[in-house]
């Protein structure tokens, strides 16, 4: 089997997807799946809807594309604006967009009048993490104009935080999502039947006891589904697992090193290069064949007694504690972060095996 892969366990995907549907039906939340860190991977994304996701969300427009042409024909969301040079294809093959602007709103309306179509849209409400989002106080205003566009309808509201500042999802920023809701349903008559109140960082707010929901009905989860945990401080969530997906690398040298470098030290491949201490002696050190091209060297995690000391283009170097830690030709299996997941998805030169029953696999460790 081709080197190096990621190794995608489908059942505990399906798993993780399953208990967080139900935790949330509990909370009158319902789950819109994300695969934008799986390339729009048509296996995972029918794992999400057999775990019961109302919908698939994405956020470039080649991984709907393919997810189509993959035979899902269950509704899709673009998590993403829509550059407007992509209206046409939004309006084919996806049914509701969240969106900021007008103009790309009005370009929507207008090809999905020349497509015949309806296309949805949700209003993402800039709350204080300040990515994507209409100021709160423009919103009437562009309710007004959305509501008199023809081929388009205003799903309901929505926003994200976490993504870009770290802003946490909490009783205030969710209570205003709520209030905003309420002012646009008063002030035109109509009833938002979709308030996506953000993603797997709003996960602690929406499953505390003492969170009062409001009007939020949808979130958007990737990360949590995918890797198991809190994004917000990345610890694993309760009963959800954390190893659904690994990256195997294969060691290409072997070898006792000095610890510390020798001769007159620059700049490394990568700028500045990390200052080593002290200690005389050697230690025992591998090189796998992976790197910068296939993965973010500050998100992966190597095994014990492994410790990783970052990455070029396509060398991983990494440290043991114990003597003769891998030899040539062997296979290191690592965690992933988002980050680290992310890029090992999107890179070419990673192969991926699907595993849809991962505790009879003969390979399995
Ligand atoms: C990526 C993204 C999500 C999913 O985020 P996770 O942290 O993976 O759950 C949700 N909404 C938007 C707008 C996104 O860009």
């Amino acid at each position: 089997m081709s080197l190096p892969r990621l190794e995608i366990r489908l059942d505990l995907i399906r798993h993780n997807a399953e208990i967080l549907v139900g935790r949330l039906a509990q909370r009158g939340i319902e789950v819109c799946g994300v695969t934008k860190a799986t390339l729009g991977s048509a296996e995972v994304a029918r794992e999400l809807l057999a775990a019961g996701v109302t919908s698939l969300g994405e956020s470039r427009i080649d991984n709907v594309e393919h997810l189509r042409q993959r035979g899902i024909e269950a509704e899709i969301m673009l998590i993403r604006s829509p550059p407007m040079s992509q209206v046409d294809r939004v309006v084919a093959s996806t049914d509701v967009s969240l969106n900021t602007e007008l103009a790309v709103i009005e370009h929507l309306s207008a090809s999905a009048r020349r497509q015949q179509r309806n296309h949805a849209i949700i209003l993402m409400v800039e709350l204080g993490d300040l990515r994507e989002g209409i100021m709160p106080s423009d919103l009437l205003e562009v309710v007004e104009q959305v509501l008199d566009l023809p081929g388009i309808t205003l799903r309901g509201i929505g926003t994200n935080l976490a993504c870009q500042s770290g802003v946490i999802p909490d009783a205030s920023n969710m209570g205003q999502l709520t209030d905003l809701t309420e002012s646009v349903e008063a002030a035109f008559g109509l009833k938002l039947s979709v308030i996506s109140g953000g993603n797997s960082a709003n996960l602690g707010w929406a499953l505390s006891p003492e969170s009062s929901i409001g009007r939020v009905s949808q979130l958007r989860l990737g990360e949590a589904i995918l890797l198991g945990r809190n994004p917000t401080d990345r610890t694993g969530i309760d009963g959800l697992h954390t190893d659904a997906i690994a990256l195997l690398g294969e060691v290409i040298e072997s070898k006792d090193k000095p610890m510390v470098p020798a001769g007159t030290r620059g700049q490394s491949a990568f700028g500045a290069a990390k200052q080593t201490q002290g200690a005389d002696g050697t230690e025992e050190r591998i090189i796998v064949a992976l790197g910068r091209q296939d993965i973010d060297p500050e998100g992966i995690v190597a095994p014990l007694p492994l410790t990783s000391l970052g990455a070029s283009s396509d060398h991983l170097v990494l440290t043991s504690m114990a003597p003769k830690p891998a030899a040539v030709g062997s296979v290191i299996r690592f965690t992933l972060d988002y980050s680290a997941l992310l890029r090992a998805m999107t890179s070419p030169f990673v192969a991926r095996r699907f595993l849809q029953d991962s505790s009879t696999d003969p390979f399995m460790p």
